[in-house]
């Protein structure tokens, strides 16, 4: 079956955080789009996201009253050593003064799938395809069309590859920038993995049994294993219903545990030799078995908060990270993890695809481009904006993950500066750089930004959707 559209479309491939973000922003703008996910519906995998520097866009949307609903601000992060001794905190602010005191919005940390919840909900079940696994793309000087497993084509002015790290729409770009000698170099080379990770989201948690969930704060309690080369992390979610749950992580840096096996015959374990190309189930508990016995800093051992995890809700994956330079040919662009997939340890991952989904929503509004000049332009503008601070996000991720597993004297001597010494002044320098430039979807009312920060720069209202605005208060008259 081949399915075209009449006028203009916009194809997404991908209902991840960045695929529905930017679906919801074409409802909104009346964008024409479709959706095309592979699973068969929503998938309640994954762990905690932190959301940062993103809220005033949920307000825009008009979603933000779920997420508070669903989701903690985010309090700190504590980095304990195997026995529990806490060996530093980081707040990502000015001690004693709130997030929401200083850039008028706090940072919500909650469930994946209570978010990809909240934004599916937002869109018509006629646009959003499930079941829909595109394995070609083909495109000309007119359209693009992608082609399913189910052998259904959909064609389209724009296609837009949010299909995560291992995206296919990526992968059939590069084959056509290849052929064409238009392939960036270090973009041939594969992702860099350097670590294992299972992820879970408990059920509902006892209080009684575990204090420190009654928290107002999501208080990150992360640990670093002195004898593995592991760290363990356990983040409080929001009470949504019966009992707060628990999104935790356990990671497993992979050349430290290779090192640190080789002689013993061990370093080959099966638990490094689960799948890469996706979020699935298997190879999760033989990484679970070598931390379960370890105390948990929210009590019991990390066994406990395991057992208390539905066990469909448990993942293994590798966690790769890479910035790749081409992000777009023809009528073809990608978007969140599929250009810029980086490590958990930064809290940026979901952020970032958002705000590329805001990026590119706010250039295909102002003129929905359709011929490929017009194409190209729009594309080029997208990645003008977004590319650096995929850069930046992609780099920082892997700092923050270095700092987190260093072993030995070194390791301990960097957090111990990092967290414990550094001046209230600079901490506070750093935050304010982060906050500093905080866009708008152009083609929404703006919020205002309160907080005693006020330099915050923004982008402006779109020409376009000024002119309709005019047009509506004059028709109202
Ligand atoms: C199941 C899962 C669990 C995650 N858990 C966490 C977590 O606990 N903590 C964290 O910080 N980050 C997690 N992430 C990553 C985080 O969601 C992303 O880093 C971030 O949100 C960027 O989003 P994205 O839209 O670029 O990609 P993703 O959110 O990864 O979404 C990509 C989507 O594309 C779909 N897809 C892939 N290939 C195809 C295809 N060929 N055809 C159609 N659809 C396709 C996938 O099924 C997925 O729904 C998880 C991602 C996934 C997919």
């Amino acid at each position: 079956m081949t399915e075209k559209q009449s006028g203009p479309t916009v194809l997404i491939v991908g209902a991840g955080t960045g695929g529905l973000m930017l679906a919801l922003l074409c409802e909104k703008g009346n964008i024409p789009y479709m959706v095309f996910e592979k699973s068969r519906a929503l998938r309640p995998l994954g762990s905690a996201i932190a959301l940062n520097k993103i809220n005033h866009l949920f307000e825009q949307v008009g979603i933000m009253e779920e997420v508070e609903a669903c989701s903690k601000s985010f309090g700190g992060l504590h980095l304990l050593d195997q026995d529990l001794y806490c060996q530093g905190s980081f707040y990502a602010r000015a001690p004693g003064v709130s997030n929401k005191e200083t850039y008028g919005y706090t940072s919500p940390v909650m469930a994946r799938p209570d978010l990809i919840r909240i934004l599916a909900s937002r869109i018509p079940a006629d646009k959003l395809h499930y079941n829909k696994r595109v394995i070609a793309t083909q495109q000309d000087e007119n359209q693009v069309t992608i082609t399913c497993s189910d052998n259904t084509t959909y064609s389209g002015t724009i296609l837009v590859g949010t299909d995560g790290a291992y995206s296919s729409i990526r992968q059939n770009m590069f084959k056509e920038l290849e052929s064409e000698g238009l392939m960036h170099s270090s973009d041939a080379e594969p992702m860099q993995s350097d670590y294992d990770c299972v992820v879970g989201v408990t059920g509902p948690m006892d209080t009684k049994d575990y204090p420190l969930l009654k928290e107002e704060l999501c208080e990150f309690k992360i640990v670093m294993g002195k004898t593995l080369p592991m760290t363990w992390w356990f983040m409080p979610l929001v009470d949504i219903g019966l009992g707060p749950r628990v999104g935790w992580m356990i990671t497993k840096d992979n050349t430290a545990w290779n090192k640190m096996n080789k002689g013993s015959g061990n370093s080959k374990d099966s638990s490094t030799q689960g799948s890469n190309s996706d979020w699935s189930a298997n190879a999760a508990k033989e990484m679970c078995d070598l931390v379960k016995d370890m105390p948990c800093p929210l009590g019991g051992v990390v066994g406990d908060i395991i057992d208390k995890t539905p066990k469909e809700q448990i993942t293994k994956v590798v966690l790769e990270d890479k910035f790749y330079h081409n992000w777009y040919h023809g009528r073809t662009v990608l978007l969140g993890d599929a250009c810029h997939k980086m490590l958990p340890f930064g809290g940026m991952g979901a952020s970032m695809a958002i705000m590329s989904a805001v990026a590119l929503a706010n250039v295909l509004y102002e003129d929905l481009p359709t011929t490929q000049e017009e194409v190209t332009k729009a594309f080029k503008e997208y990645y003008d904006e977004r590319s650096g601070w995929g850069q930046q996000s992609v780099d920082g991720s892997r700092k923050t993950g270095y700092l987190m597993h260093k072993q030995g004297f070194v390791g301990n001597m960097i957090r111990r500066i990092g967290l414990n010494w550094i001046p209230t002044w600079l901490i506070k320098k750093g935050s304010d750089a982060y906050n500093e430039y905080r866009p708008h979807v152009v083609f929404l009312p703006f919020t205002t930004f309160t907080g005693t920060y006020q330099s915050g720069r923004t982008n402006t209202p779109s020409k376009r959707w000024l002119a309709t605005q005019k047009e509506s208060a004059a028709i109202a008259i």
